[in-house]
């Protein structure tokens, strides 16, 4: 458990961002993290850099109802401090800390208040003199000493990450050390980059492990908002089935067949549907070639040809639909099946 989010074993896999605050900036931290639960995030994580950060966490908790972890280097005392102002679990590399006596102490607070800790192996800041280069295996090496270093004060309520900014060095150590180990694995690319790269990276990286059946809670890394790192995250779980909720579009990539402006309806569609939380498929598609086909296997499908368009819901043609009224009909539908009560009576 991290705080009240369950992880690991057969729990939702769940969505984790950052602050880019300084976290002793209570206000400033509160509202990033309000607008991070908005956009669904289920664990935030907080760097904690300093005494007045770890102090500040007690304030921030009064504000905000999510799990929240504290992201501590080298000084063991900041670990101590965050877990006395409240904190839900704490992210260390015990490598960085500087002796055995130290990791004790911070297993020892961590275990009387029943809090996690992720054992965070970063390619970036692996021991160069032990592993001149941060391939999959030293990834897992330096986790398993980690591991250990805990496991000899009998401390295993453990979670591990295994990040390098190289997708397929961050993947393939991921699979090794899931082959070996049992522990909730936190998956995410690090360092990514910008927007686009670090979407197609996190995607890559990320997608390919959960595929697998590999990963308990994943980030996105991109420079930039961190709410673009949670929207990410949870289309990555909606298109993986591994999450049923909000709405997934299929549309085409339109071609010289369009027979309508295909790009501005899905635009519009995603801009104005952002909010419901029911899952469903909607298809948006510029011809006959595939149109018909997608539009019957979604639960609301547009199907246009050259004299016009029609509807299609859960497989059946409902009626003709002109080509200018296409979105409108659409959000109309949209709306009607997310206020549909499914059988268990919920919404
Ligand atoms: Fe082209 Fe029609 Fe396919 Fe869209 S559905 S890409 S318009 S052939």
């Amino acid at each position: 458990m991290i705080g009240k989010v369950k992880v690991g074993g057969f729990s939702p896999i769940s969505v984790q961002s950052m602050t880019t605050t300084r976290t002793d900036d209570v206000k400033a931290t509160v509202e990033e993290i309000k607008k991070l639960i908005s956009a669904g995030c289920d664990i935030v994580r907080l760097g904690i850099p300093d005494t007045l950060s770890a102090e500040a966490i007690k304030e921030i908790k009064k504000y905000v109802d999510i799990p929240l972890v504290a992201d501590i280097h080298f000084d063991y005392r900041l670990a101590l401090k965050a877990v006395d102002s409240g904190i839900d679990a704490l992210r260390i590399n015990p490598g960085n800390l500087r002796n055995v006596r130290e990791v004790r102490e911070v297993a020892r607070a961590c275990r009387g208040k029943n809090i996690p800790i992720r054992i965070g192996v970063n390619g970036g800041s692996l021991d160069k003199r032990k592993y001149p280069h941060p391939t999959a295996e030293a990834l897992c090496d330096s986790a398993m000493g980690h591991i250990n270093l805990l496991e000899n004060e009998g401390f295993r309520d453990i979670k591990v990450s295994l990040k390098s900014s190289d997708v397929k060095v961050m993947v393939e150590a991921n699979r090794i050390f899931s082959e070996r180990n049992d522990y909730p694995l936190h998956l995410g690319v690090t360092e990514a980059g910008g927007y686009e790269q670090a979407l197609i990276k996190g995607s890559a990286g990320i997608g390919s492990l959960l595929l697998d059946g590999i990963g308990d809670t994943i980030r996105f890394s991109i420079t930039s908002d961190p709410v673009k790192e949670v929207v990410a995250a949870r289309t990555l779980l909606r298109v993986l089935g591994l999450r049923r909720e909000g709405i997934e579009i299929i549309s085409c990539p339109i071609c010289a067949r369009h027979e309508f402006n295909v790009e501005k309806v899905v635009d519009e569609l995603t801009r104005k549907t952002k909010r419901f939380k029911k899952y469903m498929k909607v298809a948006v598609m510029g011809c006959v070639v595939n149109g018909p086909g997608e539009a019957m296997e979604s639960d609301i499908g547009i199907a246009v040809g050259a004299r016009g368009a029609v509807l299609f819901k859960k497989g059946s043609l409902i009626r003709k639909v002109s080509k200018e009224n296409i979105l409108k009909v659409l959000l109309r539908e949209i709306e009607l099946f997310q206020n549909e009560k499914d059988f268990s009576g919920r919404n």
